[in-house]
This record gives structure tokens, C-alpha cells and sequence, in this order.
């Protein structure tokens, strides 16, 4: 066995499902192993690394800022953070005016769940069965993964109370066996009885990812959102939005919610803040919800407002401006939707294709045995052979998996036929 996997495997904790291949360096849309192979990159560290690798010029940044200042306690302001306060404030959505910065999108999460109980006084918080929201207490709470807690029930004991979960938004999976289109959103009408039912004007807060992407590329159906929005300001709830993948130009516009026209109460991001080039988090609020938790010291992590992570936030966000990739994301993402319709329309194994943007899943056929989907696990390992990396989302109880994608916001259409070669290779090898 190669060195580097031997000792990874020896003493690392393995939290994660491994692929016994080790990544020693990277440019671009591509990874290269150990081995020197090289591998298209369409899983992009889950849409944080949306300047692809190696960036020169936020390498050129990130340099200077060392030399500059990296460390300072929060208590201080630095050049940086009020630059990328200012800057937050300018991207987001309007009525959002007050910001945070934290280190990952979970512990932004948690900050957003406490901002929500602080301004309500308490209350339930509302989330949806196969949204994601992190692996800290809370954000683990409001996570709708519950098959895996429910396995796992030492770690449920972990968990804080006050989490119930709604019906998803989940059209190819409907929960109440209805067609998109005439369905008149029961997961909407379920959704209010489930308010009512936990406390009604009570509720703190409803909190969602606009477009669920670890639940399997979940793109819920038009009028979802505004349905919501009423829902929250008809019983006084928040509104929070986790838009840790979504947000900072994944889905074609700058955060998911402004395609849909919904101005959340509170709105998370993380992972392509920085571009992953250091770990990073904003909670974006509306500004008498951040008053209110203003200077009564209940929040705050050694490395909160990190200059290092503000100064890479605000040059992704600049090349990002400048370069046009928001748009960009739009453009190639719309072109691999099509180009995964047709792989559809020639494989029926191939249930659904779903996404905006550069975020797309692919729902294929399982064949589900005691521990693992066969034809997903498979296809993936080949996928994999084919120097594609994307990830697999497989849950035991449905029947199918999700091939999600979300690559960088600089891929292009040629990336795109490439990746769907791989594609189209993997099946047809995993089919026969
Ligand atoms: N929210 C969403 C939607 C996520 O997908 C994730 C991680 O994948 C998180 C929050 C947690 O972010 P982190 O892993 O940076 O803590």
C-alpha cells in the first residue's frame, strides 16, 4: 500500500468513507495523486473551491496578509474585517445589514441558531428530513439526516432538543405522492400544520438550504420559498438560509435565495467564501437581529474574524466580480444540465437530473444490498478509474443515489464535455 495512505489509515481518526488515494497536489480544475495521475476535479472540496486550485493571485494575497497581521483577538477591528464587513453587506441580499465572520459553515450555523433563539426568546427551530446543516451540536440538530442519528443513538444523546423536521421539498420523492405541477405544495400545507403543532407564534426559526445539496440536489419546486416567507412573517418566525454551498455564485446568481426573490431573516455562508483557500464563514442578518446580540460577549471563536480568512474572502470575491464567474456559473452550469438530459435520455438508469448553476445531481437507479448501492458505489469507484471526482450521496432508505456535482465557478463547457466523457464511460462499463 502507498506510504501516505498506510500512515493516514494507521492514525487518523477515519470519519470519512476513504478513497485510498491520496492528493499530493493540485492547479486549476485538477488533482494529481501520489502516482502522479490526474484527476478532473467535479466535487471542487463540496463547491468551496470555486477559484480552482493553485490561484496565483490569492496566493499573492494570502502572502502578503501573512506578513502583514494573521492573528488578533476579535475584540479588535483589523482592516480586513471591515473591508469584507462592507463588502458582505454590498453582495447580499438588501435588507441584510449587520455581518459575522466564524471559521466553518457549522459553527456559523450554530451563531445563526443562537442569533434566531436571542431575538425570539427562545422557541422550536424548524428544519427539513435530508437538509444539511453541520456536524456541531446544533447545526447536527437541525440536520435532517435523521436515519444516520438514529443509528448512531449515543451521538443522538449529544444532540440539543427543540429540532423537529418537516416534510422535504423533495419533487421525484414526493412524501405525499403528488405530481409537481399539481400537487398544490402539501410539503408548504405540512409544513404550516408542523409550525402550529410545535408552538406556532412561538417558533424561532425555520432554517433551510435554499437548493438541498448534500440531501441529493433537492431543488424545490416554484412558490416553495415565498410559501415559506409567508409562513415565517404570518407566525413571526426567522427565516434562515444555509447557503454554506449554495452561496457566493454556485448556483449561477451571487446567493441562491436571489433567483428565488426571498430575503432570508438570516443568511449563512462559508466554504467559497475564501475559496478554500483558508477555512471560512459569514452570518449575514438583518441589522435590529444583530443589534440585539451586539456587546453582550455570547459569541465569538478564537479564530472568528481571522484576518487571513477575511483578506482571502475579499480577493475571491474580487477575482470573482471581475472575472464574471457568477455568470460564468450560470453559462457552463446550464450547459452540463443539458449535457446530463441527454445522458438521461439515452441511459433510463437515469431517473433524474437536477440543479442550478454549477450544482447538479444526477438520481440514478440503485441496487440496494445489506450495506451499499451497488450500482452507485460501483459507478463511482469507476468514475474514479476515469479520473473524475465527483461525490456519491446514497441513503438506506431510498432506493436510489445521487451523483452530485458542484466544480469550481472557472469550469468551463470543455471541462464539462470531458467530465460527461467519464461519465458516459462509467456507465456504460457499470451497466454490462
Ligand atoms: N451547511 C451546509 C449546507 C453544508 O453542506 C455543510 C457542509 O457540507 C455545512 C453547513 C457545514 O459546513 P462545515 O463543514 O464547514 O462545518
Amino acid at each position: 500500500m502507498n506510504k501516505i495512505i498506510e500512515k493516514d489509515k494507521k492514525y487518523l481518526i477515519q470519519c470519512y468513507t476513504t478513497d485510498d488515494i491520496a492528493f499530493t497536489n493540485a492547479k486549476g480544475m485538477y488533482l494529481y495523486d501520489s502516482e502522479g495521475k490526474k484527476y478532473l476535479d467535479f466535487s471542487g472540496q463540496f463547491s468551496a473551491c470555486s477559484l480552482g486550485h493553485g490561484n496565483e493571485e490569492m496566493i499573492g494575497a494570502l502572502k502578503d496578509q501573512l506578513e502583514k497581521i494573521v492573528s488578533v483577538t476579535s475584540c479588535f477591528a483589523t482592516e480586513e474585517r471591515a473591508a469584507l464587513a462592507e463588502k458582505m453587506i454590498e453582495i447580499s441580499p438588501e435588507g441584510l445589514d449587520k455581518v459575522m465572520f466564524g471559521c466553518t459553515g457549522s459553527d456559523a450555523n450554530e451563531f445563526a441558531l443562537k442569533l434566531a433563539k436571542y431575538y425570539r426568546g427562545g422557541g422550536r427551530i424548524i428544519s427539513f428530513r435530508r437538509g444539511f446543516h453541520g456536524s456541531t451540536a446544533g447545526a447536527a440538530a437541525a440536520t435532517g439526516k435523521s436515519e444516520m442519528i438514529q443509528e448512531n443513538s449515543g451521538i443522538s444523546e449529544l444532540l440539543p432538543r427543540g429540532f423537529v423536521h418537516s416534510a422535504p421539498p423533495y419533487c421525484y420523492h414526493c412524501d405525499f405522492g403528488k405530481e409537481p405541477g399539481t400537487c398544490g405544495l402539501q410539503c408548504l400545507k405540512y409544513l404550516e400544520q408542523t409550525m402550529l403543532h410545535e408552538g406556532g407564534d412561538k417558533i424561532a426559526a425555520v432554517i433551510s438550504e435554499p437548493i438541498f445539496a448534500a440531501g441529493g440536489v433537492i431543488v424545490p419546486p416554484k412558490g416553495f420559498w415565498k410559501g415559506v416567507r409567508e409562513l415565517c412573517d404570518k407566525y413571526g418566525a426567522l427565516l434562515i438560509f444555509d447557503e454554506v454551498v449554495t452561496g457566493i455564485g454556485q448556483t449561477g446568481t451571487m446567493f441562491a435565495c436571489q433567483y428565488e426573490g426571498v430575503t432570508p431573516d438570516i443568511l449563512v455562508t462559508g466554504k467559497a467564501l475564501t475559496s478554500g483557500y483558508v477555512p471560512g464563514s459569514a452570518v449575514l442578518c438583518r441589522k435590529e437581529i444583530g443589534e440585539a446580540m451586539s456587546k453582550i460577549n455570547l459569541h465569538g471563536h478564537t479564530h472568528s474574524c481571522y484576518p487571513l480568512t477575511c483578506r482571502s474572502a475579499l480577493k475571491n470575491i474580487e477575482i470573482i466580480e471581475r472575472d464574471g464567474l457568477v455568470e460564468n456559473s450560470r453559462v457552463v452550469g446550464d450547459y452540463l444540465h443539458s449535457r446530463l438530459l441527454e445522458l438521461k435520455d439515452k441511459y433510463p438508469v437515469i431517473k433524474d437530473v437536477r440543479g442550478r448553476g454549477l450544482l447538479q445531481g444526477m438520481e440514478l437507479e440503485g441496487t440496494p444490498t445489506e450495506d451499499k448501492y451497488v450500482l452507485g458505489q460501483e459507478f463511482y469507484e469507476s468514475m474514479l478509474r476515469g479520473g473524475l471526482v465527483t461525490e456519491l450521496e446514497s441513503r438506506k432508505n431510498l432506493e436510489n443515489v445521487v451523483v452530485v456535482m458542484h466544480p469550481a465557478l472557472i469550469t468551463s463547457k470543455e471541462n464539462v464535455d470531458e467530465a460527461v466523457a467519464v461519465i458516459e464511460k462509467s456507465l456504460i462499463e457499470c451497466l454490462k
